[in-house]
């Protein structure tokens, strides 16, 4: 495996996130994708990005106090 980079922008692991964990990713100048340590994910930018947006909607409400049930 080539030697990891940060790259330009830090991104988070999504499949992390999914699991509560906070992990920065590694940047793969070679294959110009992003990978994880801790897990097996990897990516390009854009795959990231598209997973980073799903894991939002989960917590769509978080910024939401929410007073009723
Ligand atoms: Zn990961």
């Amino acid at each position: 495996m080539a030697q990891g980079r940060k790259g330009k922008l830090n991104y988070r692991c999504p499949r992390c996130l999914m699991r509560e964990i906070d992990m920065d990713m590694l940047f793969d100048t070679d294959k110009g994708e992003y990978y994880c340590l801790r897990c097996s994910f990897f990516g390009p930018e854009a795959e990231v990005l598209r997973l980073n947006a799903q894991f939002r909607t989960k917590y769509l409400d978080r910024t939401t106090r929410i007073t009723e049930f």
